[in-house]
């Protein structure tokens, strides 16, 4: 059996089937969705406590940095965003043709503040995307370090918060006193809903408005916003959320015992690095265990892998071990 933990998705599966089953059996096919999405937006304001005219659905939040990209930026003009972090920035940056600027981390990987608040003025981005927690490295960014951006640019501030949920701490109250601020999130982690592509933006009425004049009509299918609305009336995440970070903590444990070294994550995945990761990726890939790896330079020796459930860690675990004991352990 494959076990996949290189996308960061929740293991579990979070909706109820049976009930899904009689709702499809008398859904209209026929018709178009609605354009305003009115139900999976009240859902969505239920649970981030926010009025509906503040949120924009979207075909995943990949659709959103897009959505971003087109509206508040030219070609040419700058974007900027700390590296490494989530890959579709610069990709989605680099095809429109807009002029991508990566800040580069400290030794440790984590996010050089100081640098990235020069490099704002230096640049005066038309965009800045922030990831946090910041995947892959799991850094969660400080509420303060945010604003001091927010007061640095009067143009667009991007928090990605694809993985809040992991860590308990949103930005959500900086949107009270940014109007250059958007919180992006997703239904695709702790909500187990990757496969029905939806993301939404948070931002003032103004934003949403002028986000909305390049969204594409019924860019969430009717099926998507039908199951997501659902999903989102029973799920309590709380749950899965507990669950997968009691696993990360029993991980972590293990990992210490085998002196891996390992950066604190405050999401559901961690960066390893081992002293062979070919080693290590070969067993994994023999025992069918999919990871995440990296080409760039930052992060070309480690491997990424997101938490599964009890069984899928064990499996892990195991392998780690298997390898570490025979030969590659940090002791030796
Ligand atoms: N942001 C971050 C930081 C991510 O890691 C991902 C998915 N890997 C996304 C956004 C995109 O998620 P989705 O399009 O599934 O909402």
């Amino acid at each position: 059996m494959n076990i996949y933990l290189n996308a960061n998705e929740n293991p579990f599966n979070t909706v109820d089937r049976n009930l899904i089953n009689e709702l499809l059996f008398s859904f209209d096919y026929n018709r178009y969705p609605d354009l305003d999405y009115k139900k999976l937006k009240s859902e969505l304001s239920r649970i981030t406590n926010r009025k509906v005219e503040n949120i924009i659905p979207t075909n995943g939040s990949d659709e959103l940095i897009q959505l971003i990209l087109l509206a508040y930026s030219k070609e040419n003009e700058n974007i900027l965003s700390h590296i490494p972090t989530f890959s579709e920035y610069e990709k989605i940056s680099n095809y429109l043709g807009r002029n991508f600027i990566g800040v580069k981390p400290k030794k440790n990987l984590k996010v050089d503040k100081d640098v990235f608040i020069q490099k704002i003025k230096e640049y005066n981005p038309k965009i800045i995307f922030l990831c946090s927690p910041n995947n892959p490295t799991g850094e969660l960014l400080k509420e303060e370090f945010i604003e001091e951006v927010l007061n640095t640019s009067n143009n667009m501030v991007i928090v990605d918060e694809a993985y809040i949920e992991f860590s308990g701490k949103t930005n959500i109250k900086l949107l009270n006193k940014y109007e250059n601020l958007i919180i992006m999130r997703t239904l695709s982690k702790a909500y187990g809903l990757a496969s029905l592509r939806v993301g939404y933006g948070l931002t003032s009425e103004k934003n949403i408005d002028f986000l909305n004049e390049y969204r594409m009509p019924y860019n969430i299918s009717g099926i998507s916003q039908f199951i997501a609305t659902e999903t989102l009336k029973l799920i309590d995440t709380k749950k899965y959320v507990e669950n997968i970070l009691n696993e990360k903590q029993r991980i972590i444990k293990e990992l210490k015992k085998i002196n891996i070294e390992y950066l604190n994550s405050e999401s559901n995945f961690i960066l390893i690095k081992t002293i062979n990761n070919n080693g290590v990726l070969k067993a994994l890939k023999e025992n069918k265990i999919f990871v995440r790896t990296f080409n760039d330079e930052y992060l070309v020796s480690y491997i990424r892998f997101n938490i599964g459930n009890r069984e899928e860690n064990d499996k892990l675990l195991s392998i780690l071990k298997d390898v570490v004991g025979n030969g590659w352990s940090y002791n030796k």
